[in-house]
């Protein structure tokens, strides 16, 4: 798990953004349809009504490192 990020990077909602400036945020799918959830959580979330944990085999959202 990402200790920064908290419970987003094991969450099923959380998705990794990264701005054209290379900074790295964390984006709650739940914040598009669920005001109670702010669409870029204050991190680490430690607790969260909407943590669902992420299967092992879904794809960790976590960008791809750049091609070369
Ligand atoms: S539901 Fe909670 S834990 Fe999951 S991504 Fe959104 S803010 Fe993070």
């Amino acid at each position: 798990m990402d200790a920064a990020a908290g419970l987003c990077a094991g969450c099923r909602h959380g998705r990794v953004i990264v701005s054209a400036r290379g900074s790295t945020f964390w984006l709650c799918a739940l914040g598009a349809s669920d005001p109670r959830f702010p669409k870029y959580p204050r991190l680490p979330v430690v607790r969260c009504a909407g943590f669902t944990r992420r299967d092992d085999d879904e794809d960790d959202h976590r960008p791809s490192p750049p091609s070369r």
